[in-house]
């Protein structure tokens, strides 16, 4: 359970992100959705521990992660990060990718963890190629592997499907979303498409202009917009 409390940032004076608080449940998807500039990203990173917040306090199972005097390093949060602009290593092999995190374990226990989740995104057979040999899709799949194989109990996405084509983006949400769930790992995903957001979310945290506007399950959050501009964002296809 990942739970974020009165979250701030500024960056030259402008508040970016303005005194956020949610929670989210293991087994459970939050899409943070939004229009562009409004915070999403900015509140990810500091979740990951990759940004600093002005206040407020982040915890993970009820423990404290960070808050402005304390600071777990983000490597010892337990948190997965899977973002689209979070390539793969070219010079790893797949295999080498997917056991990156796995810093721990040992030479079988990586291997056997590694094939069980390639087998799971079905991509042994790329487990002694490279990253260049694979599909953009295959390329997330691998990404959805090293994300998840250190077993973390909350995982960040940022975007991860907007470098798709649409044939291959529903397939891999719903794929990655089973994977997830079978795992219990509670999923912040964020994104500026409310399609996305009504495909994904378990609930939805809309969010403008550095606050979080309305929450709710999709269905009611679609139906019942809180404001016009709610109303326009959702309504607008971009
Ligand atoms: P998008 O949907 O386009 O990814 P976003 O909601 O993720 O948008 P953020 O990346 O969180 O938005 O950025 C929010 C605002 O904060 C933007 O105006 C951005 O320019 C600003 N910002 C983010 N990081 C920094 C930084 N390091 N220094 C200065 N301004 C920043
Ligand atoms: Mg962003």
């Amino acid at each position: 359970r990942l739970e974020i409390r009165n979250l701030r940032r500024a960056f030259d004076g402008r508040p970016v992100v303005d005194d956020i608080s949610f929670a989210i449940q293991p087994g459970q998807v939050t899409c943070l959705l939004g229009p562009s500039g409004c915070g999403k990203s900015t509140t990810l990173r500091m979740i990951a521990g990759v940004e600093m917040q002005d206040s407020g306090e982040i915890y993970v199972d009820g423990q404290l992660v960070c808050d402005t005097v304390f600071r777990l390093p983000p490597e010892r949060r337990e948190i997965g990060l899977m973002f689209q602009d979070f390539a793969l290593f070219p010079h790893l092999s797949v295999a080498d990718n997917v056991a990156f995190g796995l810093k721990k374990a040992s030479k079988a226990e990586k291997r056997a963890r590694v094939e069980e989740l390639l087998a799971r995104v079905d991509l042994m057979r790329f487990i002694d190629g490279f990253p260049h040999q694979l599909s953009g899709g295959e390329q997330q799949r691998v990404a959805l592997a090293r994300a998840l194989a250190p077993r973390p109990k909350i995982m960040l996405m940022d975007e991860p499907f907007s470098g798709l084509d649409n044939r291959l983006r529903d397939g891999i949400r719903d794929e990655t979303l089973n994977i997830l769930k079978e795992e219990n790992t509670a999923v912040l995903l964020v994104t500026h498409e409310p399609e996305e957001a009504m495909r994904m979310a378990d609930e939805i945290a809309l969010m403008r202009d550095g606050r979080i506007v309305q929450q709710g399950a999709p269905y009611n959050v679609y139906t019942r917009p809180v404001d016009r501009a709610a109303v326009a964002f959702f309504s607008d296809t971009n």
